[in-house]
Formats: structure tokens, C-alpha cells, sequence
């Protein structure tokens, strides 16, 4: 240690950064985190999963006083009105205490925050602002950042990204989405239900790319019975602003005539791309990947022993969940613990109403798996209709499915769409990371009346024995 200031330096403080910090303190190693943004927590916190679902959640009140949702269930609500403002203002609140959480967090365990933005000075100093320090080890947590579109310059008032998005003064007449991904679906629900009208363009044939292709049907229907429009298979070739307003050209994917769409707010959300520029990778002897990614072994090891990297900006889905495991792994394994994170098991959410949630394969890919060893898969369904709790909720919408090996039962992928659909797939995640069978979760004792019971019906489905359909 005599020559390091430090014994672990992460960059970035959001979900894989900060956890990774906090973890390699609890073990004992003296701990620094460079951030450049004023407040801690990252993309998650700041502009991404607690903004979006505070915004996400009122909506959904405002939308079941407003669009008599409640009268049906005897609430007179008479004069609902949405003061946006104050929605804002609790969006700010829930961003403000839980950034501010994590600076208290530092401080209990010692960490020190290096403010500013970090660069690579050689393979184990890195300068922050005016200081430069040593560390034995230095985790590269530094995120992503929203994928430009080209010629479309965001503005962050007609043309915004999901941040803009966030921030928005007023509700937009039209919201044009580019990009039928988990933001569009998300934020774009969000200003349909405050009373926008929202279209959403899609360059591929089908919404949510990398879901279950079932659930990516079934989920274009319900989105559009709420009233949100989609121009699937196009692609947005320019957009001109002007008074306030955005003329967006678009053409057939596949090619063919132009033609034009107004818009008062267009959200660009095409993806994500990982956060290396001004990092001086190359003075600490690193490289990226043809995706712009840092590579990285099963250990969250770079090339160059002693750098490690997490999150957003190695491979992987890019989840806040994903990147707070790998931090609590690569502090282990700094530790010469041994920290591990099962890729294969990593849940995925959209907050939309109802939520689609998913672990593990999907059907397509199941399929193509087990044809390779010349095994089957089994599927097993459970229509949500047919659910106690959720019928009594007055939420019919979506179904569980359960895909299991045929041979050997393990289950290889859950799928769900559901009011609580996000909540129900940790069970799910929990049952495969113990290698469960579809017999296994069957008879499991699931509480009544809950949303679960469906996972359970969908497991019995699999053996062809469900009691309620
Ligand atoms: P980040 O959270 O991006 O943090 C990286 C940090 O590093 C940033 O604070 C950045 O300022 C800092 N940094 C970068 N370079 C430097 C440097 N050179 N020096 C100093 N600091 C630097 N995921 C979910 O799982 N659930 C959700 O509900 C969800 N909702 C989302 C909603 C939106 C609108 C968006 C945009 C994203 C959402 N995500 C969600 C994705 C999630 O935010 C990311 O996967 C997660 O934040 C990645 O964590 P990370 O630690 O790798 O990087
Ligand atoms: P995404 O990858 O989910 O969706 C982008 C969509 O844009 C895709 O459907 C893609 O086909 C489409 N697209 C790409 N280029 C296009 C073009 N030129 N014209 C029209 N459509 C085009 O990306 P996102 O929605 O921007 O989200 C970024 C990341 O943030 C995702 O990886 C996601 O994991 C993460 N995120 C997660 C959550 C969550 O977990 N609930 C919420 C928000 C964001």
C-alpha cells in the first residue's frame, strides 16, 4: 500500500460504481469513488430508474382519477386535475433523498468522492480535476449515455431524450417516440396518459426488441388498446425544427416513399452506449471493443491486471440490478473473495401498466437451444384473466409462461405480463438460480388470492394440469 493512495478507485457512482465502492469499504479496503455529476447514484438515480418511475407512478394515479378507472370502483373523484408542477416536484424529492442517501452511505463507510471527471494518467494513477492518484486496483463504472441519432440534434425542448423527457413543462399535444425500447414504452406512457397523443416509431417490425415474442405481441395489443399509436418497420430519416414544432421525415424501413409527421415533442430513444470518451483508456493501455464497450473476463477483470470494469459500459443488458451485482462481485474479487454473477439469470422489467417482465430464455431462443442437443421444450400458460386477485383488481390484461426442458423439467425462462409483473419475477429468478423444475414451483404453496398464484398455475400448465382454466 505504500505507494497507492488507495487500495480500490472506482469511476462513476451509479448502481455498479457505488455498490462496488460500498462492498470494497465493508472489506476492509481503503476506498475512493470518482464522480463528475454533482449528486451521487449515476444515471438510476439522477435521470433514469427513480425519476422515470416516480413520473411512471403518478401518471397512473392521475390516469385512474381522471379516466374514471376509479368511479368504477365507487370513488367519486369529480374535478381531477394534474398540477404537473407538483409532480415534478415529488420526482425532484424522490431524486434529492435517495442521491443524498448514497452520500451518507459514503460517508458511514468511508469513502471518499474524488468530484470530477477522471482520466487515465498510466495503468494505475488517474487524474481527478487537479489531483492525480495511485490505486492498486481501479474499477471502471462509468456508464452510458443516450445513442445520437444522426442529423436529429436533441435540444432538449423539441427534440429531447429521455432525460428532456423527464423534465418536460407542459403536456405535449403530439409526442413523436423514435424507438419502440424500454424508454420509449415507458416515458411514452407516461405523457399519453397526462393527455398527450403519442406515436411511436420503430425502425424493427415489433416493439421490445430481445423480449419473448409472444409477450412482444401481446403487449403491442394492450399499448394499443390504451391508445398509443405505432409506425412500426419505419425509420426517422431527418427532423426539422421550427416555431416550437418538429416536421419528422420518415420512410418504410425496408425502403420506399417519404413522408412527414408533426410533432410538438419528439423523445429520441434508440439506445444506450457505453461511457468511454475522455477516460484516456489508451494511457492505461486499454482498448474498447467494435461496440465501443471495455472487455472483460468471467472475473470483471480487463486486460491490464489491476483495472477492473462494471455496468453499462462492459457487455451485457444495461440494468441498474445487473451493474449493483457485478459491483458487489468485482469488490469480492478484489478482495480475493470470489464474486460471481449469473449472467444467464438476470430479470428484466418495463414499468408500463401493465408491467412485462422476463428471466431467463425466451421461447425462441429455448427452442433453438435444445434443437442443437436434439432435446424439446415444454410451455406452460396462465392467463391473468383467470387470476383471482387480478380479476378482482378489475386487470385482465397479459399471462404468465413458464418454459421448461422437456427431459429434464429445469425451467429455463419465466415471462410475464402483469399489473405486477416486475414484483412477481423475482420468484421466478430465485426458482432458477436454485435450478428449479416446473414441478418444483407447482408445488409450491402460493398465497391466496396473490398475482403469484399464476406462476404457479403457468408451472402446473407445463404439466398439463392447471386447476383454474
Ligand atoms: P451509470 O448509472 O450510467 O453511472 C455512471 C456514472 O459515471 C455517471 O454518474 C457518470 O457521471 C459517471 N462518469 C462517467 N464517466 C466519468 C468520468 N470519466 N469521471 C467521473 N465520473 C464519470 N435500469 C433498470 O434496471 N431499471 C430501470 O427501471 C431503469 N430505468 C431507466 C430509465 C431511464 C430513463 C434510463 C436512461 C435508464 C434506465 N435504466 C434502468 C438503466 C440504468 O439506469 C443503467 O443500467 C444503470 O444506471 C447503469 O449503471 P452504471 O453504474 O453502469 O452506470
Ligand atoms: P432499447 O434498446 O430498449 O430500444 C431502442 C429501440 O429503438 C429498439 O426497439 C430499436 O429497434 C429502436 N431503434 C433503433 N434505431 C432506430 C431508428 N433509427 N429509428 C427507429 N427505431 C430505432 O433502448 P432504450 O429504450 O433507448 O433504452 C436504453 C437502455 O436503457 C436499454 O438497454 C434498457 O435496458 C435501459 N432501460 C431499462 C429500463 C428498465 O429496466 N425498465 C428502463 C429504461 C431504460
Amino acid at each position: 500500500m505504500a505507494d497507492f493512495d488507495f487500495d480500490v478507485l472506482v469511476i462513476g457512482a451509479g448502481p455498479g460504481g457505488y455498490v462496488a465502492a460500498i462492498r470494497a469499504a465493508q472489506l476492509g479496503l481503503k476506498t475512493a469513488c470518482a464522480e463528475s455529476r454533482a449528486t451521487l447514484g449515476g444515471t438510476c438515480l439522477n435521470v433514469g430508474c427513480i425519476p422515470s418511475k416516480a413520473l411512471l407512478h403518478a401518471s397512473e394515479l392521475f390516469e385512474e382519477a381522471a379516466g374514471g378507472k376509479l368511479a368504477k370502483l365507487g370513488i367519486k373523484a369529480s374535478g381531477v386535475e394534474l398540477d404537473l408542477e407538483a409532480m415534478h416536484g415529488q420526482r425532484l424529492d424522490a431524486v434529492k433523498q435517495l442521491t443524498g442517501g448514497i452520500e451518507y452511505l459514503f460517508k458511514k463507510n468511508k469513502i471518499e468522492w474524488l468530484k470530477g471527471q477522471a482520466a487515465f494518467t498510466g495503468k494505475d494513477s488517474v487524474k481527478v480535476g487537479d489531483r492525480t492518484v495511485r490505486a492498486k486496483n481501479i474499477v471502471i463504472a462509468t456508464g452510458s449515455s443516450v445513442t445520437p441519432l444522426p442529423g436529429i440534434a436533441v435540444d432538449q425542448k423539441v427534440i429531447v431524450d429521455s432525460t428532456g423527457a423527464l423534465e418536460l413543462l407542459k403536456v405535449p399535444g403530439h409526442m413523436v417516440v423514435v424507438g419502440g425500447g424500454v424508454i420509449g414504452l415507458e416515458l411514452g406512457s407516461v405523457w399519453k396518459r397526462l393527455g398527450a397523443q403519442v406515436t411511436v416509431v420503430e425502425f424493427l417490425d415489433q416493439l421490445l426488441p430481445g423480449f419473448d415474442g409472444e409477450v412482444r405481441k401481446e403487449a403491442a395489443k394492450i399499448f394499443k388498446k390504451q391508445g398509443l399509436e405505432f409506425r412500426l418497420s419505419t425509420k426517422v430519416t431527418g427532423a426539422k425544427v421550427e416555431g416550437g414544432k418538429a416536421t419528422l421525415t420518415v420512410e418504410p424501413a425496408a425502403g420506399g416513399a417519404a413522408e412527414t409527421i408533426e410533432a410538438d415533442v419528439v423523445l429520441v430513444c434508440i439506445g444506450r452506449r457505453a461511457n468511454t470518451d475522455g477516460l484516456a483508456l489508451d494511457k492505461a493501455g486499454l482498448t474498447t471493443n467494435p461496440r465501443g464497450q471495455i472487455e472483460i473476463d468471467h472475473e470483471f477483470a480487463t486486460s491490464v491486471p489491476g483495472i477492473w470494469a462494471i455496468g453499462d459500459v462492459v457487455p451485457g443488458p444495461m440494468l441498474a440490478h445487473k451493474a449493483e451485482d457485478e459491483g458487489i462481485a468485482v469488490a469480492e474479487n478484489i478482495a480475493d473473495l470470489t464474486g460471481i454473477v449469473n449472467h444467464d439469470v438476470i430479470p428484466s422489467v418495463v414499468y408500463t401498466s401493465p408491467e412485462i417482465a422476463g428471466v431467463g430464455l425466451t421461447e425462441e431462443q429455448a427452442k433453438e437451444r435444445l434443437s442443437k442437443s436434439g432435446g424439446e421444450i415444454k410451455v406452460g400458460k396462465f392467463p391473468m384473466l383467470a387470476n383471482s386477485r387480478a380479476k378482482t383488481n378489475h386487470e385482465p390484461d397479459g399471462f404468465v409462461k413458464v418454459i421448461a426442458d422437456a427431459k429434464s423439467d429445469r425451467v429455463l425462462g419465466v415471462w410475464i405480463i402483469a399489473s405486477v409483473a416486475g414484483t412477481m419475477i423475482a420468484q421466478a429468478a430465485q426458482a432458477m438460480e436454485f435450478g428449479a423444475t416446473s414441478e418444483d414451483i407447482a408445488y409450491t404453496c402460493h398465497a391466496h388470492p396473490t398475482h403469484s398464484e399464476a406462476i404457479k398455475e403457468a408451472a402446473m400448465a407445463v404439466q398439463g394440469k392447471p386447476i383454474h382454466i
